[in-house]
């Protein structure tokens, strides 16, 4: 193998760290972070997440306040709650788990967030500034890849100038993440199910990014040799073993440095989503 490693469990516990240093200071002068999280139903995966959530909250010094609502609980409730926990001044990030039950409108619980509490990044407001370089809440998935790229083999990779293909195009992935790496100054090509010749396309990335949810279609035939990969995805593969979007037993061969699946982009979601959370908490002061 020939790629460095980018190791998203070290530069995550990284961030943790240092949050947890800004948050006991934080403290000293008698202000406490707080995020809430709601938690709709009893998905497995969901109560898995928000149990992480939680820790990580104690990990870094902040409270959390925890709402888990019955699968039956009406749009309107839900919406209630929401309203109550905009109005808290003691609430600074709120965080509403995905997926909802169906009878809940995703778009009506995310509109209704104050985006200033929005810690997911989800909300329009925070969508659009981000896409006119405004100071908002970014989405946690892309802004804990721009860290893996600045922080990781010791700082090295350069952003700005490189051809950056992002493959996949979702509101919470893809997308933000175009805008992020644009932000870097990247030449950035977003490829998704419609696009031609997608391993010809991929080829021209210094940086290639596989945001798709299907285990191993990245291989080597789709990387440039010297190439930086980091892969969103998280699969299973056909032995059930969690797996990325890439051929990592492959494309680590080729690739000048690559994220593995679990270990990568992973464990960056939830510090990023705990530095937005610090963040709300000191854009308030
Ligand atoms: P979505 O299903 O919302 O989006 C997938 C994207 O991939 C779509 O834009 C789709 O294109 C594109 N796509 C699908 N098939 C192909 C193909 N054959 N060739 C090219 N493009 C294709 O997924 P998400 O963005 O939510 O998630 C992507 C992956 O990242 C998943 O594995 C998910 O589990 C993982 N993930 C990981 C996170 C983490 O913390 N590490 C957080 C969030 C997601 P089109 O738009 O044309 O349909």
């Amino acid at each position: 193998m020939s790629a460095t490693i980018i190791d998203g469990k070290l530069i995550s516990a990284q961030i943790k760290d240092e949050l947890k240093e800004k948050t006991a200071a934080l403290k000293e002068k008698g202000v406490e972070v707080t995020l809430a999280v709601i938690l709709v139903g009893e998905d497995p995966a969901s109560q898995v997440y928000v149990r992480n959530k939680k820790k990580a909250c104690e990990y870094v010094g902040f409270r959390s306040f925890s709402f888990e609502l019955p699968e039956t609980t009406s749009q309107a409730d839900l919406l209630k709650l929401i309203d109550e926990l905009n109005n808290r001044k003691d609430v600074d990030g709120i965080l509403v788990q995905m997926p909802l039950p169906s009878h809940i409108d995703e778009k009506a619980v995310i509109d209704a967030i104050d985006p200033s509490k929005d810690v997911d990044g989800f909300h329009p407001m925070n969508v659009g500034a981000l896409c006119i370089g405004e100071k908002g809440f970014v989405s946690c998935t892309p802004a804990g890849v721009i860290e893996l790229l600045k922080r990781g083999c010791d700082g090295k990779i350069e952003i700005a100038g490189k051809e950056c293909v992002i493959v996949g195009r979702s509101n919470i992935v893809g997308k933000p993440m175009s805008l992020l790496m644009l932000r870097e100054n990247a030449t950035v090509t977003v490829a998704h199910s419609k696009t031609k010749d997608l391993a010809q396309v991929c080829k021209r990335a210094d940086i290639l990014i596989a945001a798709v949810g299907k285990a191993g279609m990245i291989t080597k035939d789709f990387v440039k040799e010297g190439a930086v990969v980091i892969d969103v995805g998280i699969n299973r593969n056909a032995d059930g073993k969690l797996c990325g979007d890439v051929l990592f037993d492959e494309v680590s061969e080729i690739a000048g440095a690559i994220t593995p699946v679990p270990g990568g982009v992973g464990p960056m979601t939830i510090a990023m989503l705990m530095n937005n959370c610090y963040e709300a908490a000191v854009r308030k002061l």
